[in-house]
């Protein structure tokens, strides 16, 4: 089953997240969310009709945003699953965390001190700091927002029909993000 992505507000019309159409869809039929926008070209069927999947989701609440501690997974999403080091992206097997200041020398499990690393830099760089072992890091890494981390989960589904909800909803260069 092909899962196509629902964008989803909170309270405030804030984009907080992005669930499948599916789970939105149920999240309609037992009265949990407001659907503002439905999708024109996908819909849900059931034996006696077919029910339009629900494009933009309202929630009536508000999110709190990541406070506890990444988890591996999450780094990996964050960036992507591209080596901060090389820029190369690495599968989910090969992936590993890399302490931009090493753990032995008081680096914090922390999103600003944490990246994702393919086995070769991870290994090039040891027990060091970037600027000790001659590496650059390609990007800044920052503790993201809970939306930032559903984009990039749910990226390689995005259609045109989303696109445009993510747009009418304040955001147009999704790339950037
Ligand atoms: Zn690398």
């Amino acid at each position: 089953m092909v899962l196509y992505p629902t964008l989803v507000l909170d309270k405030t019309y804030l984009p907080v997240s992005i669930f499948s159409h599916k789970k939105a869809f149920l999240l309609e039929l037992l009265s949990k969310c407001e659907v503002l926008e439905h999708y024109r070209t996908v819909s849900l069927h059931s034996p006696s009709r077919d029910y339009p999947a629900p494009l933009v989701i309202r929630i009536p609440v508000l999110i709190r945003h990541w406070e506890s501690s990444p988890t591996r997974r999450a780094i990996f999403i964050r960036d992507n699953f591209t080596c901060a080091y090389c820029g190369k992206t690495v599968k989910d097997s090969e992936a590993t965390i890399d302490h931009i200041l090493p753990k032995s020398r008081g680096g914090k499990w922390q999103w600003e001190n944490l990246v994702t690393c393919c086995s070769d830099c991870n290994q090039k760089k040891g027990n060091r700091t970037p600027k000790e072992a001659g590496m650059e890091l390609f990007f800044k890494p920052k503790k993201p927002s809970n939306f930032q981390i559903s984009l990039n989960r749910w990226r390689s589904r995005f259609n045109e029909e989303f696109l445009g909800a993510l747009s009418l909803y304040g955001i147009r260069n999704v790339e950037a993000i």
